[in-house]
């Protein structure tokens, strides 16, 4: 592993904040994007069959946006007033989720029944569409709590795809203007849940800024790289890489607040994608927690109970 002495890299020092765009909703072809992303990583993987796994329920989950109803969305008053008061407008936990997010489930669930699943994923998905709405919607409460070791391991990637589906549908039919900053910088502002991980933009305006990747929504707001995306100190930030690697993902970490955020540099591969780049980088993971390092950036199609 190595470990780098922080300097400045070009576009750290940075335009005043009100030049910079804030905010990147998800496009609506995000998990097409993501599927692919994910079929490329799998090849030669130790975690090969479960990335190629989310590649199909990634397809899955573009199959149920496609489809996705229109849905009613909070008015221009209620948007205003979060944006006032710097509160997310789709907040994860506060938010009274429609029960079209469980049709995405059914839909996610019947499109991957058709495909060919380990025996353990098939009967997963059979128990889970004769699941009661009570019992998905406890689930999905806890994942939107961030409690992921609360749901079985199997069950996870089901119920926070079809969560993703709903958050996604919802944030790009309001569009970026409805969203507003936040007082926590490391929140998301459409929904308040923590990042998966940071890219670094490569090319145009956006040249070396740090954008922060929704966990749940996949928005991406900006964030300055000289602070500690979790608890916003600017002292104690180091990097770290794996040995051998291209340098294209790194650690970042705090000696603040102990904790550490993947960051992505899209300059070295353009192709990343956070959840799925996230994922097939789990050996840095296991670095960090040598380091004694917690990770700040959940990702939920990955169970605490996986390592
Ligand atoms: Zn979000
Ligand atoms: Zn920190």
């Amino acid at each position: 592993m190595n470990t780098e002495v922080r300097v400045l890299e070009p576009g750290q020092i940075e335009a005043p904040a009100g030049e910079i765009r804030f905010l990147f909703l998800a496009g609506r072809d995000l998990f097409a994007r993501r599927a692919e992303r994910f079929r490329l990583l799998s090849e030669d993987h130790p975690l090969g069959d479960y990335l190629a796994f989310l590649a199909a329920l990634a397809d899955a989950q573009q199959n149920a946006l496609n489809q996705f109803p229109t849905l009613s969305l909070p008015d221009p008053k209620e948007q205003a007033f979060c944006r006032d008061q710097g509160m997310p407008l789709l907040g994860a936990r506060s938010w009274p989720r429609d029960p079209a997010w469980r049709a995405a489930l059914t839909m996610i669930l019947r499109y991957m029944s058709a495909a060919a699943l380990p025996a353990a994923a098939s009967e997963t998905v059979v128990s889970l569409i004769h699941a009661s709405e009570a019992g998905l919607e406890e689930m999905a409460d806890k994942i939107l709590a961030g409690d992921l070791g609360a749901i079985s391991p199997g069950e996870l990637p089901f119920v926070a795809a079809a969560l993703q589906v709903y958050w996604v549908q919802m944030a790009s039919a309001l569009g970026e203007q409805a969203f507003g900053r936040l007082e926590q910088g490391g929140m998301c502002p459409v929904c308040g849940s923590h990042p998966v991980a940071g890219i670094v933009r490569s090319g145009g305006t956006e040249q070396g800024l740090r954008y922060l990747y929704c966990s749940l929504c996949a928005s991406q707001w900006h964030m300055v790289r000289i602070k500690c995306s979790n608890c916003e100190s600017a002292n104690g930030i180091n990097h770290y890489t794996l040995e051998g690697s291209t340098g294209a993902v790194k650690a970042e970490s705090c000696d603040d607040c102990s904790t550490y955020l993947k960051l992505l540099y899209l300059e070295k591969d353009g192709g990343m994608e956070a959840m799925a780049d996230d994922l097939a980088t789990l050996a840095l993971d296991m670095l960090m927690d040598n380091e004694g390092k917690a990770c700040g950036g959940p990702n939920l199609f990955f169970h605490p109970g996986m390592v």
